[in-house]
C-alpha cells in the first residue's frame, strides 16, 4: 500500500514512521514534509500524519484539530499506521470534531453569562462523545500522552462534571447554595469516572459555611467568596462576648475573625491607599538622595580632571 502511494517518497515515509515509533515527532515531521514535497501531493497519508504531529504539539488549540480534519478528509486512504497505532481516518475525524467543539466551549466561559452558555454547550458535546464514541479509546491522548484510559464515556463524565463546575462558578457570586447544588452534581459525575470529587466536596463545604461579620454584623454565606477569615488577636473575653447565635463571628482558634467581603475590600483598599502614600514619599526621598550623590560625583570628577591638567 505504502509502496504504491509513495514511490520515491516511500523511503522517507518509512523513515518518518520509524522516528514516530521512537517518539521523535519533530524529526519525523521534517522527513514526512520532504516526502510530501517529493511526491507533490497533499492528498496522501504523509500530509495527514504531519497534521497529526502538529496536533500533538498544540493539543489545546482548536485550529490544529481543524487542520487535521481537513488533511484527513483529503486523505485517499481509509486508515494508516502512525508509529505503532492503527488510525482509522473517519474515526479520527469524529474525534477531532468533538475535541475542537470541546475546546471552543471551554474557551468561551470567561464571564458569568458566557459561562452558563458555555456549560450548556459542553453538555451537548459530552452527550455527543457518549453517543458517537462510547467506549472507544481516543487516539490523540493515547499517541501523545501515552494515556489509553480516555474514551467517549470518560469524556462524557468529565465534561458533564466540568459543565456543572462552570455553572457553579457562574452562580456562586449571587447564590452560593445553588452553586453548592451544582457542585454536588459535578461530584457525582467525577465519582462515576473514578475520581474522588474531593475538590467539589471542599467547595460544597465552603459555599455552605455561614458567618456573621465581626465588623458590621451582616450574615454572609460562602467562605472565600462572600466572607473571609482574617488574622486578628481575639482575646477570651471578646470571644465569649461574640459567642452565641447561629452564625459565628470567628473560628475557634482565637487568631482570626470573619469579615464580610464588603468590609474586607473597604479595609484593604484603604490600606493600599495608605501604603501608596508611604511608598511615594519613600521613592521621592530616594530620588533626592540619588540626585545629591550624582552632583557630588560630578564635582569630584571635575576636580580630578582639573588636578590631572595641572600635572
Ligand atoms: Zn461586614
Amino acid at each position: 500500500m505504502a509502496f504504491k502511494l509513495f514511490k520515491t517518497g516511500d523511503d522517507l515515509y518509512e523513515q518518518g514512521n520509524e522516528l514516530i515509533k521512537r517518539g521523535e515527532f519533530g524529526k519525523a515531521r521534517d522527513i514526512l514534509q520532504k516526502s510530501i514535497e517529493r511526491e507533490g501531493g497533499v492528498n496522501d497519508v504523509a500530509a495527514a500524519m504531519v497534521a497529526l504531529i502538529d496536533v500533538g504539539k498544540a493539543q489545546s488549540n482548536p485550529g490544529s484539530y481543524q487542520r487535521l480534519m481537513e488533511a484527513l478528509k483529503a486523505c485517499s486512504e481509509r486508515g494508516f499506521v502512525f508509529g505503532l497505532t492503527d488510525v482509522d481516518r473517519d474515526e479520527l475525524i469524529q474525534e477531532c470534531a468533538l475535541t475542537a467543539r470541546k475546546l471552543a466551549a471551554l474557551a468561551k466561559g470567561t464571564n458569568r453569562d458566557s459561562k452558563m452558555e458555555a456549560a450548556q454547550e459542553l453538555q451537548q458535546v459530552a452527550q455527543d462523545f457518549q453517543t458517537q464514541m462510547g467506549d472507544r479509546t481516543l487516539v490523540i491522548p493515547e499517541i501523545f500522552r501515552k494515556d489509553s484510559t480516555v474514551t467517549g464515556t470518560t469524556e462524557f463524565f468529565n465534561l458533564m462534571a466540568t459543565s456543572y463546575e462552570m455553572m457553579s462558578e457562574a452562580t456562586v457570586w449571587d447564590d452560593p447554595s445553588q452553586a453548592a447544588e451544582y457542585e454536588q452534581i459535578a461530584m457525582g459525575y467525577r465519582q462515576q469516572n473514578g475520581q474522588s470529587g474531593e475538590a467539589n466536596a471542599n467547595r460544597i463545604r465552603q459555599f455552605a459555611n455561614t458567618s456573621k461579620c465581626w465588623l458590621c454584623g451582616r450574615v454572609a454565606t460562602g467562605e472565600g467568596i462572600h466572607f473571609f477569615s482574617a488574622p486578628a488577636e481575639v482575646s477570651g473575653a471578646l470571644e465569649k462576648e461574640s459567642a452565641g447565635g447561629p452564625a459565628k463571628s470567628s473560628p475557634a482558634d482565637g487568631q482570626h475573625i470573619y469579615i464580610c467581603r464588603a468590609c474586607y475590600t473597604a479595609v484593604s483598599n484603604r490600606a493600599d491607599d495608605i501604603s501608596r502614600v508611604y511608598f511615594d514619599r519613600g521613592m521621592a526621598e530616594l530620588r533626592a538622595t540619588e540626585a545629591r550623590l550624582q552632583a557630588e560625583i560630578a564635582a569630584l570628577q571635575s576636580q580630578i580632571a582639573f588636578a590631572r591638567m595641572g600635572r
